[in-house]
């Protein structure tokens, strides 16, 4: 049993703890928090024992009646891996806590690629975390893309990348976030950092990538183009895509014309949260010409990233193949729309 906890109890850490607690190889010791706030009290309400990320808060978090089992300090002392999902940059600055309690640690996208040896995605490079002492998930969006660049380049080969992430402004809970009424090229630098975190998990894929971010919180959505080493038809593509089970065909036919109907419909169908942990492939929008493929793709934010977390930590204790992890992970989240 890999005993995980899980720094930093926000968007990606409460469904990572839940990820975690369903695996039947890992328990959860416990979630860490900053703030006394309405998270810290659901952390509590679903069986976590919490504990508070600094000594001097513990008082805050029992003024609001929210009990705490400790500090920080004392869940890394009883774990085997810790998932840092604090805010981005922060992860940083606890990785000599972290080495003093000689304990494993997969950081998230927000960190830069320097905080670990290697970075991660589950189906590009699940072996060269093996074993290792640390790793960093790739951001939302690098999962995204190297979850379908993967099968293609194995497939038929990929001479190059081009991909336009037209980004959500910010997380539903982020009302800080913009623009309210505006398109902005962000970053207006071409290319934008995703070729080059594409390449932390791909290094020899040709990619270029651009970002332009809208006034909407319910996913990204990326339109890609891949020059191809080979011109097979659309339909060859879709049944190469289909095989992947953490990529999702969807048709305008079902309903699903944009990004609020994936979210309704993983509603509809019970996900936790309306989580969509799968890139949702609009099959009709697939197009090959001349070896140049072309789709659409939707991204979930808060959730694409928390499969690929629960296979980082199996990755890190060296208990499972990239194969075996992917498949058990999938089946206890119930992956597959
Ligand atoms: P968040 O702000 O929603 O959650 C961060 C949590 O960390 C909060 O609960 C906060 O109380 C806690 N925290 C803050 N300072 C802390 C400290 N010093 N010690 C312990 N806990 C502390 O952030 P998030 O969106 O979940 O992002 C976490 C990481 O995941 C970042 O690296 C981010 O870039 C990455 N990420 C975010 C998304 C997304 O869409 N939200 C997607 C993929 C990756």
């Amino acid at each position: 049993m890999i005993g995980v906890s899980v720094n930093g109890f926000g968007t990606i850490g409460k469904r990572v703890a839940d990820a975690v607690a369903a695996q039947p190889d890992m328990s959860v010791v416990g979630v860490s928090k900053r703030s006394p706030n309405h998270e810290a009290r659901s952390a509590v309400e679903a069986g976590h024992d919490l504990y508070a990320a600094d000594a001097d808060r513990l008082t805050e978090f029992g003024a609001r009646g929210i009990p705490v089992a400790g500090t920080v300090g004392d869940m890394l002392s009883a774990s085997d891996v810790v998932v840092d999902a604090t805010p981005a940059g922060v992860g940083e600055t606890y990785r000599d806590r972290y080495a003093e309690h000689d304990i494993d640690v997969v950081y998230q996208g927000g960190e830069d690629e320097s905080v670990a040896p290697e970075s991660f995605c589950a189906r590009a490079n699940y072996e060269r975390s093996f074993g290792a002492e640390a790793t960093r998930v790739v951001s939302c969006n690098t999962t995204g893309l190297a979850r379908a660049v993967a099968p293609l380049d194995e497939t038929y080969g990929v001479s190059s990348v081009e991909a336009t992430l037209i980004r959500r402004g910010g997380d539903p809970t982020q009302t800080d976030r913009g623009p309210i009424n505006d398109i902005v090229p962000d970053p207006v630098e071409v290319p934008s950092h995703h070729a080059p975190d594409l390449r932390t998990v791909m290094p020899d894929i040709d990619v270029t990538t651009t970002g332009v971010t809208v006034p909407a919180t319910l996913m990204h959505l990326h339109s890609v183009t891949v020059s191809l080493d080979a011109d097979p038809d659309a339909s060859e593509v879709r049944e190469r895509f289909a095989a992947e089970p953490r990529l999702q065909l969807i048709t305008t036919a079902s309903g699903c014309e944009g990004c609020a109907d994936i979210q309704e419909y993983a509603r509809d169908t019970g996900r936790p949260r309306g989580d969509v942990w799968e890139n949702c492939i609009w099959a009709d929008a697939i197009h090959v010409s001349d070896g140049r493929l072309t789709f659409f793709q939707a991204i979930h934010q808060q959730a694409d990233v928390v499969p690929e977390n629960v296979d980082a930590v199996r990755a890190l204790a060296g208990t499972a193949d990239a194969g075996e992890s992917r498949a058990r992970t999938d089946e206890t989240l119930g992956v597959g729309m």
